[in-house]
């Protein structure tokens, strides 16, 4: 089985404004199509050869334009119940998080929570956030958080920096905690907070196009010795399952004809066939 940790369900355009839509052509390069569809998802993970799992969300970031709604992506989950799991979106800078937070949990069954601190404009150690840190580990809710740049203007970079997430898995030190993206271009940081908490993991998702850049993020976390704690992910609609496994399966390809060090295959086969679901408790 291959878990995919990090997928996104949203309406495009209607969950965007259009300030976030003209920035966002700064990922790629050209404006993607961002709306998900679960069986498109399906259709683009053929190589995969095996079933697939995947955590499903959406977004709340006021700041920055994104706002899908919880019981969206409920819905869209709720059609393929055995194999997408829904996590709730928090934007802690808005009124009403809390209660979208119990509601989440105990009304639309979501089973983790993503943030997006940069997006949203808040620091995930803020004294203010105990609250959210305390419910998630009480209720054994993972929290995914994106770490890592972004292409939006109004975004304050320093909110997202991966070692921010040091402080709160010393302070929560049993909440599962998934820094997306391995924080890139901070890779460094991310390997230097997984390393030192057991509860907290990174994914890979939404990497592979640099491939470079990707090759020199794994060869830090193989000299670290922190291959166990990687999970794999796509951020589809960003990208596919096919496209993440042909790419990093091809990152060695790279180094042909040079004496640069190989990344070790074999660790990298196990972080694709990691079973998420067990690991963050959430099957
Ligand atoms: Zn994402």
């Amino acid at each position: 089985m291959i878990y995919d940790v990090h997928a996104h369900a949203w309406r495009y355009p209607d969950h965007f404004n259009d300030t976030f839509r003209n920035q966002a052509i700064r990922m790629r390069g050209y404006e993607l199509d961002l709306t998900p569809e679960y069986a498109s998802y399906l259709a683009s993970a053929r190589t995969a050869g095996q079933p697939v799992k995947t955590v499903v969300f959406g977004g709340k970031a006021r700041l920055s334009g994104l706002w899908t709604p919880d019981s969206y992506v409920a819905a869209y989950c709720a059609e393929y119940p055995d194999q997408a799991i829904p996590f709730m979106s928090l934007d802690p800078t808005q009124d009403g998080w809390r209660d979208e937070m119990t509601e989440g949990r105990e009304h639309l069954g979501m089973r983790g929570i993503k943030l997006l601190p940069m997006y949203a404009g808040f620091y995930p150690q803020d004294p203010e956030l105990d609250d959210l840190w305390q419910y998630a580990a009480r209720n054994d809710l993972p929290v995914l958080l994106h770490t890592g740049t972004t292409f939006v203007d109004q975004a304050p970079l320093d909110c997202t920096l991966p070692r921010h997430l040091d402080a709160v898995a010393i302070k929560f030190p049993e909440c599962r905690i998934i820094l997306a993206h391995l924080g890139h271009p901070y890779e460094g940081e991310t390997v230097a907070v997984i390393r030192k908490h057991p509860n907290v993991y990174a994914d890979v998702s939404a990497l592979h196009y640099r491939p470079f850049q990707l090759y020199h993020s794994l060869m830090l976390v193989q000299e670290y010795g922190v291959w166990n704690k990687l999970l794999f992910g796509t951020d589809y609609p960003v990208t596919t399952v096919d496209d993440t496994l042909r790419d990093l399966r091809g990152l060695n390809g790279m180094l042909e004809g040079t004496a640069l060090p190989r990344l070790d295959i074999a660790e990298m086969e196990e972080m694709i066939h990691r079973d998420a679901g067990e690991i963050l408790g959430i099957d």
